[in-house]
């Protein structure tokens, strides 16, 4: 079968397509026919070596297509079934392995680039909305990149539960895709500063969470639009890693909750991660949340799916289509 590796960690070239075995299925698990895969920030993060695997490697969290083959004593799913998963290495090739646990049937009426583009981020922006600050009505969010993949959904949950939502964007066809998905306003980052204009927006009182996934370059402004006793979510670095920082900052800052959360935790057992992936079919079969799929690329062409994504020139979900 085809499958991109990674041989040394470095930039989009190191993404190489090449013929490897079809996994063979152990107990507890599923092999499945890759029909798309999902690119995602966290793969340029283990591509570039941020983030360690053992090389060489298959890169990839995230797929939807049909079960192949399952292991030795595997009853929850059987070859045929429709299914998606999310956070578990090795989905960028035509077969990819899966544990049982992680794998979520497709309900009727959701295609297979549907499934792989809700179940990442889809559930990412559930646990930040529901879990990590759980949102209430009358909230305010702010949200970093509010038209990226996690972003867009993000504020559609927000919004629903509520909250008022203020985004950054790195363009003005970005703000307009933020704006359609519910934010009350969008400040363009790249010309505009974002501390000044939500501390205008909200009257100088700050916002009650931060939603921060762009790290280096939002992180020290992000503090300082918080309320006292606000919560900062940082949860991605796609601008580079935050550097350490002393923990007296968030007392001069108004006794601030900081917290660095991983989907790995919240999505940690089949209780959660169900009810994670159930609220969100149900969302997408209902019209209250719409998936934007960006674009998509043919396996072989994994590099040139980084580099958009890599260079903000992506809206939504980025697809690697087997
Ligand atoms: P996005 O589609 O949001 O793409 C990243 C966006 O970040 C870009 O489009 C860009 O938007 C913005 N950005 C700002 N500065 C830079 C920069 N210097 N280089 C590149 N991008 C920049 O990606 P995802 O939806 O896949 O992921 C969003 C974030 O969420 C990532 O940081 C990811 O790591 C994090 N994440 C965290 C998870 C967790 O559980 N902790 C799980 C899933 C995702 P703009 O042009 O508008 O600035």
């Amino acid at each position: 079968m085809k499958a991109i590796r990674i041989h040394k960690t470095g930039g989009p070239e190191v993404l190489t397509c090449e013929d490897a075995p079809e996994p063979q299925p152990g107990a507890g698990e599923a092999v499945v026919k890759v029909e798309a895969a999902g690119v995602n920030f966290i793969d340029i993060y283990f591509r570039t070596g941020l983030y360690k695997a053992a090389l060489p490697f298959t890169p990839g969290m995230e797929a939807s297509g049909t079960v192949t083959a399952v292991g030795p004593g595997v009853t929850e799913v059987q070859a045929g079934d429709r299914v998606a998963y999310a956070m578990n290495p090795g989905a960028y090739a035509a077969y990819a392995l899966a544990p049982v646990w992680k794998l979520v049937k497709l309900p009727a009426g959701v295609d297979a680039k549907q499934g792989a583009a809700i179940m990442l981020q889809g559930m990412t922006a559930h646990y930040l909305a529901y879990s990590t600050f759980p949102l209430k009505p009358g909230h305010t969010a702010l949200v970093h990149a509010g038209a990226g993949g996690v972003g867009l959904l993000l504020t559609q949950i927000a919004r629903n539960i509520g909250a008022t939502v203020i985004t950054t964007v790195g363009s003005d066809a970005k703000a307009d895709l933020s704006r359609e998905a519910g934010a009350s306003d969008v400040i363009v980052y790249a010309k505009q500063d974002f501390e000044k204009d939500v501390k205008q927006l909200t009257g100088g009182k700050g916002v009650d969470v931060v939603y921060d996934s762009v790290g280096a370059t939002t992180f020290d402004k992000s503090l300082n639009c918080l309320k006292p006793r606000g919560y900062m979510v940082l949860f991605g670095q796609s601008s580079g890693p935050v550097p350490p920082l002393d923990p007296a900052l968030l007392a001069g800052k108004g006794s601030l909750f900081l917290t660095r959360p991983s989907l790995a935790n919240y999505a940690a057992n089949r209780d959660e991660l169900a009810w994670r992936a159930g609220d969100l079919f149900q969302w997408v079969a209902s019209g209250k949340l719409k998936l934007r799929i960006d674009r998509t690329f043919p396996l072989a062409d994994a590099a040139k799916a980084h580099e958009a994504l890599e260079s903000r020139k992506t809206s939504g979900k980025v697809l690697l289509i087997p």
